[in-house]
C-alpha cells in the first residue's frame, strides 16, 4: 500500500501536478494543510485535490486565515496581501472544502496535523528540542506534520527522550522502527534551498517513508503570481527554494 503524503501546496498548481504525476499510482493521499496562500491557484489546487483517491486534508494556518478564523494582524504584510486576495477569489465549493478541514486526524498508528501535535495549526517543529517535547502529545507510533516547509524525520532514539534528526535523501526510504515525527516538506514553496517540489511516499505495511523531490515549471507559476498582482517576493523565492 502506498500513501502520497504532501503538505503546504500553497496554491501552486504546477508543483501539485508534478508531484501527482511523479508519485504514480497511490492508494490514498494525505495532505497536511496550507492548500492556499502565497500562490496563484487556490481554487484549481482544491479541485485537483478533491479528485484524488481516498484523500484526507488537514487545516493549515493559511487555510484558517482564508476562512477568517485567524486575525490577519498575525501575518506579515506580504502574507496578509495574499490571504486577502485568496478571500476575494475563493469559489463557494472551495470555501466549503476549507471550512470542513479538521486540525487533527488519526489513521491507525499515524497522527496527522499541520503544525505540531501540541499546537496543530501554529507551532513550528524546527529542532530536536521541540520535536522531543511534542513526542508526549500523540499516542500513535508516527506523527506527520508540515508547516515548516522543510523535509525532516525526528526519530525517538531511546527511552531517555533523545531525539535523532535523520538525513533526508530523496528516493532513499527510511525504515520506521521507532516513534517518529515526519515532515514531507512543501509542494508549492520549499524552504530548504532546493526549489524542487517536496513530498513523501508512506507504506504503512512495510513502515517505510520515502522523501522525494520533483522539478516543475516555476516560470508559469511566477507569471500567474505577477498577473494576479500578488507580492513579487512570493514569485522570486520559488527559484531559490526559500
Ligand atoms: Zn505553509
Amino acid at each position: 500500500m502506498t500513501i502520497l503524503v504532501l503538505s503546504d501546496i500553497h496554491a501552486n498548481l504546477n508543483a501539485l501536478e508534478a508531484v501527482i504525476q511523479d508519485a504514480g499510482a497511490v492508494d490514498a493521499v494525505w495532505c497536511l494543510g496550507d492548500v492556499v496562500g502565497y500562490g496563484p491557484d487556490p481554487n484549481e489546487c482544491v479541485e485537483l485535490l478533491t479528485r484524488l483517491p481516498n484523500m484526507i486534508c488537514l487545516l493549515g494556518n493559511h487555510d484558517a486565515a482564508a476562512l477568517g478564523q485567524i486575525p490577519l494582524s498575525l501575518f506579515n504584510r506580504e502574507a496578509r496581501v495574499s490571504i486577502e486576495w485568496v478571500q476575494s477569489i475563493l469559489s463557494p465549493d472551495c470555501l466549503a472544502f476549507l471550512k470542513a478541514l479538521p486540525d487533527r486526524v488519526i489513521m491507525d498508528n499515524v497522527t496527522l496535523t499541520h503544525g505540531s501535535p501540541r499546537n496543530p495549526v501554529w507551532e513550528y517543529l524546527l529542532d530536536t528540542i521541540s520535536a522531543g517535547e511534542n513526542m508526549h502529545h500523540f499516542d500513535t507510533q508516527i506523527c506527520m506534520v508540515g508547516h515548516t516547509h522543510i523535509p525532516v524525520a525526528y526519530l525517538s532514539a531511546n527511552q531517555n527522550g533523545q531525539i535523532d534528526r535523520a538525513a533526508m535523501r530523496p528516493g532513499v526510504s527510511l525504515k520506521l522502527t521507532q516513534r517518529a515525527i515526519l515532515n514531507p516538506g512543501s509542494v508549492g514553496q520549499p524552504r530548504d534551498r532546493d526549489p524542487r517540489a517536496a513530498y513523501a511516499l508512506f507504506d504503512p505495511q512495510q513502515m517505510t517513508w520515502q522523501p522525494r523531490r520533483v522539478a516543475y515549471s516555476i516560470g508559469g507559476v511566477q507569471q500567474r503570481i505577477f498577473n494576479a498582482g500578488l507580492p513579487t517576493r512570493h514569485a522570486l523565492r520559488l527559484m531559490d527554494g526559500w
